[in-house]
């Protein structure tokens, strides 16, 4: 028999009593009269040695021995010994449960709310901070793997003259400077950066059949200004980049995870979606229609066949417009249905 205090776990108040075990019952003694619990439904904290120790009932009530030793040798008296490594055992398999839980959680959470955090938080951004980021983009791509526009200045104007004109019949557009670039090794492409750098290579030109195509694709690339796409997608990176960073105590996941994400440029299905979708209300609200940009999505998908027979794996590779997951049936599909409407 141990001595111990009882707490009912209702009031503060403590109660002087006896504690013993005997058959697989924990029985506890006192002025506020008896309790008795199987052993397998007491949690037991053991603190180790000579230190205090804490029995918890299931309905609440507690009791506090001074002498964790005295309980251990009581248990083992009565034949229990065991039971404790069977708590531990139970403990575990929860904290095994748990973890699996938490998993679970945080996989949805990425899935669902990293994406809605990044929604909101995306147009918050101070411009500044979006045209640093872009800035350093811009230069980094420069300096890696696009080269100066062959496009005389006239040619350039003229493009950028029938881009602006987008925007006189369609309302606003997000705040955009048009850059004219060349990558052979990309192909034919444009990207928006989140600054507002909207960038169209040499080779789009090349691939498109008339002006109205280029236009078409750089209203898409407004599209993804419009929605703030790219940033989504950096916040959204970044945040794992980071909690990776921070777990894995790597920051050069982080700068290459950014890097990545800047040259490669890869939406999702539903961001390339929202983007077409945009660019169709901006081709529909103008004279003329959607057909350049459904022309060339067309052609787009073409050349990446083309590319892809001849370089596997090569060229091709890398263009925004086609990293796309939605394949350029489905996109034009919802086009034709928008013009249709
Ligand atoms: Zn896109």
């Amino acid at each position: 028999m141990l001595a111990a205090d009882y707490f009912d776990g209702r009031s503060s108040r403590r109660h002087a009593a006896t504690l013993s075990i005997r058959d697989g019952q924990v029985l506890v003694t006192g002025d506020f009269g008896k309790c008795r619990w199987p052993l397998a439904e007491v949690d037991i904290s053991h603190s180790g040695g000579n230190g205090p120790c804490t029995l918890r009932f299931p309905d609440d009530a507690l009791c506090e021995l001074a002498d964790d030793a005295a309980l251990a040798a009581e248990l083992a008296a009565a034949g229990v010994a065991g039971s404790v490594v069977t708590r531990a055992e139970r403990r575990w398999r929860w904290a095994l449960g748990a973890l699996v839980g938490a998993v679970v959680l945080i996989t949805a959470a990425y899935m669902h709310g990293l994406p809605w955090l990044a929604e909101r938080v995306a147009p918050a951004i101070p411009a500044a901070v979006t045209e640093a980021i872009s800035r350093a983009a811009l230069q980094g791509l420069d300096s890696q793997v696009l080269t100066p526009s062959k496009l005389t200045p006239q040619r350039q104007q003229e493009i950028a003259t029938k881009v602006a004109a987008l925007a006189s019949s369609a309302g606003s557009l997000p705040p955009y400077r048009l850059q004219f670039r060349s990558a052979p090794q990309i192909g034919a492409n444009a990207f928006a950066l989140p600054g507002g750098d909207v960038i169209v290579l040499d080779e789009l030109l090349t691939l498109a059949k008339r002006d109205e195509e280029v236009i078409a694709v750089v209203a898409h690339e407004l599209g993804h200004l419009h929605f703030h796409h790219g940033m989504r997608q950096l916040i959204q990176s970044t945040v794992v980049s980071v909690a990776a960073a921070v777990y894995l105590g790597d920051v050069s996941t982080l700068i290459a995870g950014l890097t990545a994400l800047v040259l490669e440029s890869r939406y999702s299905r539903q961001f390339e979606l929202e983007a077409d979708a945009y660019a169709g209300r901006l081709l529909l609200a103008t004279p003329g229609s959607v057909e350049p940009l459904i022309a060339m999505l067309g052609r787009l998908d073409e050349a990446r066949s083309k590319a892809r027979g001849a370089v596997k794996g090569g060229a091709g590779q890398g263009s925004e417009l086609l990293s796309s997951h939605p394949d350029s049936a489905e996109r034009i599909r919802a086009l034709q249905d928008m013009a249709r409407r």
